[in-house]
């Protein structure tokens, strides 16, 4: 291994095929039939954007709920709108084309719904217009924890977050993810389960794919949107809760690197982390080196509202089959 690098150990979760139908321009079709050229634009430059919406399986309820579909179709179409592609569809649609899709599927198990929009014009040219799109929506089954969910030793990142002067940041580009995947190895070989991205200018920005919240005393602090983050959906749902049935108040501002050391607890969230604990950055322990009490007591109210289990905020679900108990 080259710079003194361990070989990675296989995943211990991955993301499995993708059911049978998938989504594309508008018509299912059979996920064997959909292609998309060698030549597509989008696998040359990452042109393109897209999404990634948990769908959570309720075995008592005998029904599987999408967790913030609207919002995750209007980021989108965001995206689309600051890369100057065009999203053909409104969130409704998708919405729709998206329960539509996971009904085909007859999917009755936690699922991941991937979402795309690139660029697929075969011309040679390194440019966003006069080039046409695909919308592509798939979905494929949810590994239980697709990360550990127990507790992450984080690395600080060598790799920075490119600038939003470089690459947009409000918009999830597909070519910008190199950056992420680069840290997320860099991070496995040296024995850590995940990165932390700084801004260029050294920042606390995000982890490869999810955001960072760290508690310092009663106080939450996160990295505002304006430090090159992708304003994660989860993170939204995190500030809430934690006003809501913490009584604290994120303070969204610039976090030091060295608070990542120094903090009582921090988190990761995203869709596909939900709530993760970090249990230590560079080989430091955070606070007791253990899952932080409100960090346990986030997941489990996150989870339980994905899967619409109680009263609240049934508004962030959305029942995906018809013949389930509705309220
Ligand atoms: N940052 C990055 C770079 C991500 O890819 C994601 C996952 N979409 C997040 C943060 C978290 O966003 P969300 O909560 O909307 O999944």
């Amino acid at each position: 291994m080259t710079l003194g690098m361990q070989p990675i150990a296989p995943a211990p979760t991955t993301f499995g095929q993708p059911y049978g139908w998938v989504y594309v321009d508008g018509s299912f079709m059979p996920a064997a039939e959909a292609r998309l050229s060698v030549l597509a634009n989008v696998v040359s430059y990452g042109t393109g954007t897209f999404e990634g919406i948990r769908a959570t399986w309720n075995a008592e309820r005998r029904q599987l709920f999408l967790l913030e579909a609207p919002a995750h179709y209007d980021r989108m179409a965001r995206s689309a709108r600051i890369l100057g592609m065009e999203l053909p569809y409104g969130t409704a649609d998708l919405v729709a084309a998206t329960v539509n899709l996971l009904r085909r599927n007859d999917v009755r198990t936690d699922a991941y719904v991937r979402p795309l929009l690139m660029l697929a014009g075969e011309q040679l040219a390194v440019r966003m217009h006069d080039t046409k799109s695909h919308l592509f929506i798939a979905a494929t089954p949810m590994p239980a924890a697709y990360i550990d969910t127990a507790g992450v030793r984080c690395m600080v990142s060598t790799w920075r977050r490119a600038p939003d002067t470089a690459v947009p940041n409000r918009a999830k580009v597909i070519g910008s993810y190199v950056g992420a995947a680069l840290a997320k190895t860099e991070a496995v070989r040296r024995g850590f389960d995940e990165a932390i991205l700084l801004t260029a200018d050294g920042y606390v920005a995000e982890a490869t794919t999810s955001n960072i919240f760290v508690r310092v005393g009663r106080e939450w602090v996160t990295p505002p949107a304006t430090d090159d983050i992708l304003e994660g959906i989860t993170r939204g749902q995190v500030i809430g809760l934690l006003e809501t049935d913490f009584g604290v108040t994120v303070d969204q501002r610039r976090v030091h690197r060295s608070e990542l050391y120094a903090c009582d607890e921090a988190l990761l969230c995203g869709t596909a982390a939900t709530v993760v604990p970090v249990t230590d950055v560079d080989g430091r322990p955070l606070g007791p080196g253990r899952p932080g009490e409100v960090t346990l007591a986030l997941q489990r109210e996150l989870r339980a509202i994905a899967r619409r289990d109680g009263e609240r905020h049934h508004e962030w679900t959305t029942p995906v089959h018809e013949e389930a108990e509705h309220d």
